[in-house]
């Protein structure tokens, strides 16, 4: 890695980007990054006041007459050069990712920061495919059609398990649909957020379409959402946070997108390809540490399959390196944070009463926030190791007998963001498609994703889509346009109204 920078050096300014410039929030209190691989404090900077956001919020309204009323064209073009900027930083933005993450520098350079370049150039393309779908004489005396019209200034907040992904899958559509946009990243990672709306501003993209606040949930966040200036919110985090979120932005009629927390499951049938299920279960439980919210988390395994998958797990879940994010061979890193990591160890030391814990349940016992890939079987349905979010490096196994069983287990909690089905028979995948109750279903795989397809949960993982062409829906409004062509002043229809006069 030849792109580290001094962090505190590079935000010397501070962590609010208003306008095209950088500069310091204005609470009065001041908040510390930490790297969680060490718990060394990378950077610390003054956290957003309300009269922060509301600077962010009249820079983004300023700017948005004339980045809506720019042509497709013109916005298609900035967002190829904010893709092809993003590119040239790809390291910078790999490294302060995984330092304030505790990512493995692996994952940040091969999935986190690819993803965004892609995503930046499919927006610059579907900046240009803004459509309408109708247009015609309906009524016989009038042309109607439908403009499809950018909405206004966006308030965006973001979780800490992606940062930069979760700033490019707010920002993007929403500016390429030329919306202009407030976004809040989490307090703990606002490294990545900002070098993104530096390179907006660097590719060319007018001062105040992007803004960051960084500040808290409870000060900046919802005073964003409140703001009545701000026409949208578009909240990805918890679910429990989400519909505080909810509740305020109804009380100001806000069109809302809310994606929300996931509990995937992962269901093997009998005819699966046992070393692929195992080495999906692997990777898809223990990517980013298990902080996806589309993670394999509760693996259903038709029973004769069941004991050759639990020990195929343990096994290899027990070769994964754990250790130094910027070691290239480290697969796993830490945890968030040290508060996070011991949330989830209590989780696992709670289901330790009534499951089994095959492998892992512990920390490894160095001075950062890790945790041992854990493997947990004998657990109830109902009980809490299932049916909760977990966020960690833990998969649950169930067993299951009938189809019917693995399908109806499968749709047993709240969520309803992603699942996979494994099998090799066309029909049970087909099936298995069609009845779980999730945003994507994998078959025989668990985690790809692709900027062409929608992304966005069922149930209590939310509504609404984010990437895809789909997030359009989100981040603009329809209006219908109808004109007269008779050219008559008393219309036929007045007779609803004036009698047959
Ligand atoms: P979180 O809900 O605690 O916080 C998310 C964001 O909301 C942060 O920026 C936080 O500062 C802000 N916030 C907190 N309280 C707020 C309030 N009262 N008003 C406004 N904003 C507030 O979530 P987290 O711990 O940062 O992230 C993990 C969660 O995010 C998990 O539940 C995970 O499943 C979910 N997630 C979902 C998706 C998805 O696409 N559905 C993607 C990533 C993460």
């Amino acid at each position: 890695m030849d792109n580290r920078f001094q962090v505190q050096d590079r935000f010397a300014a501070g962590a609010q980007y208003i306008g095209g410039q950088l500069r310091s929030g204005t609470s009065g209190r001041t908040h510390d990054v930490v790297n969680p691989a060490t718990g060394e404090t990378v950077y610390t900077y003054e956290l957003a006041s309300p009269a922060d956001v509301d600077a962010a919020v009249a820079a983004a309204r300023a700017a948005f007459p004339g980045w809506s009323g720019s042509t497709p064209g013109e916005r298609s073009d900035a967002l190829h050069r904010f893709a092809a900027v993003l590119a040239e930083r790809a390291e910078e933005f790999a490294y302060a990712e995984s330092l304030q993450c505790g990512k493995p520098v692996k994952l940040s350079t091969e999935f986190d920061v690819p993803g965004t370049v892609d995503n930046a150039a499919f927006f610059a393309g579907a900046a240009r495919h803004l459509q309408g779908q109708s247009a015609g004489e309906y009524s016989g005396d009038h042309t109607s059609y439908v403009r499809r019209e950018a909405i206004g200034v966006v308030g965006s907040i973001a979780p800490w398990n992606y940062p930069l992904q979760m700033a490019a899958w707010k920002i993007l559509p929403a500016i390429a649909a030329g919306n202009t946009i407030v976004l809040k990243p989490a307090e703990i990672t606002p490294l990545t957020s900002l070098l993104f709306a530096q390179a907006a501003t660097e590719a060319g993209i007018p001062d105040g379409v992007v803004n960051i606040v960084t500040g808290s949930g409870k000060e900046a966040g919802e005073h964003l959402v409140a703001h009545p200036d701000v026409v949208m919110t578009s909240f990805t985090g918890s679910t429990a946070v989400g519909k505080r979120v909810a509740e305020i932005a109804t009380a100001t009629v806000k069109r809302i997108h809310l994606e929300l927390g996931g509990k995937a499951p992962f269901v093997v049938f009998d005819d699966a390809d046992l070393e692929a299920a195992v080495h999906g279960a692997v990777a898809g439980s223990l990517i980013n540490t298990g902080q996806d919210c589309t993670a394999a988390t509760r693996a259903y395994v038709q029973r004769p399959l069941y004991d050759a998958f639990v020990s195929g797990v343990a096994e290899l879940m027990e070769s994964v390196r754990v250790g130094d994010p910027f070691a290239p061979g480290t697969d796993l890193g830490p945890l968030i944070s040290h508060t996070h990591r011991d949330r989830v160890a209590a989780m696992v030391e709670r289901a330790r009463a009534y499951a089994t814990i095959v492998t892992g349940g512990k920390a490894p016992g160095n001075d950062g926030a890790y945790y041992l890939p854990t493997l947990i079987t004998d657990a109830a349905q109902d009980s809490e190791i299932v049916q909760s979010e977990i966020f960690g490096p833990v998969l649950v196994v169930l067993p299951f007998d009938s189809d019917d069983e693995g399908i109806e287990l499968a749709n047993d909690t709240p969520y309803g963001l992603a699942a996979s089905a494994w099998t090799s028979n066309v029909f049970r995948a087909n099936r298995a498609t069609r009845e779980i109750k999730a945003g994507c279903v994998w078959v025989n795989d668990h985690i790809p994703i692709l900027s062409e397809m929608p992304h966005g949960g069922y149930k209590a993982s939310g509504f609404g889509k984010d990437m895809s062409v789909y997030s359009f829906e989100e981040y603009t409004q329809v209006k219908h346009v109808m004109y007269d062509n008779t050219a008559v002043a008393r219309k036929d229809w007045h007779r609803t109204i004036f009698g047959d006069r």
